[in-house]
C-alpha cells in the first residue's frame, strides 16, 4: 500500500471495492491525538465522526473515490474558544477539499497546459472528469508567484473566456 498509495500512509484502510466503473477506498484516520488548529492542544476525545468523500487520481484508468472517516474532537483547553475541531489529513487533502492533493496538482497541470475546454475534455481520459470552471479554479487557487509588482496588466484575447493572463514587465 505504501508504495502504490503513499498519500494514504498513516490511514487505516477498511476496504477497496469495485463499484460500477469506480474503485472505492474506505479509510479512516489512525486514532492518534490531533492538534487543535486554534491553540495546538492535542486531543483524542471524540465529539463525533463524519465522512469525507475525496476524488483521487485514477487506478488502471478507473476513477477512484476515497471515503474517509474523520473525527471531530473536543479541544479541552478552556482558554481556547473553539470547543471542537475537525481533524485534518494534510498529506492527503486540504481542509474542505473534495479532491486529494495529488489529483488537484494533476488538474492544475492539465489546466495550465491545455486551458479550460480542452483540459476538461482531457480529464475524461484521465478518469477524473471535471468541468472547465473547476479546472480554471485550480489555476486561480495557485499562490501568486513572487515577482514584484506587475507593470503591465492585460488579457490575452486569444484565450479570452479561459482565464485572464497577468503579464509581468
Ligand atoms: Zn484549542
Amino acid at each position: 500500500m505504501a508504495v502504490l498509495f503513499p498519500h494514504l500512509d498513516g490511514l487505516r484502510i477498511d476496504g477497496v471495492d469495485s463499484v460500477g466503473v469506480r474503485v472505492r477506498i474506505d479509510a479512516k484516520t489512525s486514532g492518534e491525538p490531533a492538534a487543535c488548529p486554534g491553540c495546538g492542544t492535542l486531543s483524542r476525545r471524540v465529539h463525533s465522526r463524519y465522512r469525507r468523500r475525496l476524488s483521487d487520481t485514477a487506478i488502471t484508468g478507473r476513477e477512484v473515490v476515497i471515503r474517509l472517516r474523520v473525527r471531530r474532537l473536543f479541544c479541552d483547553n478552556s482558554d481556547c474558544g473553539r470547543g471542537t475541531f475537525a481533524e485534518q489529513v494534510p498529506l492527503l487533502a486540504a481542509r474542505y477539499a473534495r479532491r486529494t492533493a495529488i489529483l488537484q496538482r494533476l488538474l492544475c497541470a492539465v489546466a495550465l497546459a491545455l486551458g479550460g475546454r480542452p483540459g476538461a475534455r482531457m480529464t475524461r481520459h484521465l478518469a477524473a472528469t471535471v468541468s472547465r470552471m473547476t479546472l480554471l479554479r485550480q489555476i486561480r487557487a495557485l499562490p501568486d508567484p513572487d515577482r514584484g509588482t506587475p507593470r503591465v496588466i492585460g488579457v490575452d484575447l486569444s484565450r479570452a473566456g479561459d482565464y485572464p493572463v497577468v503579464l509581468h514587465g
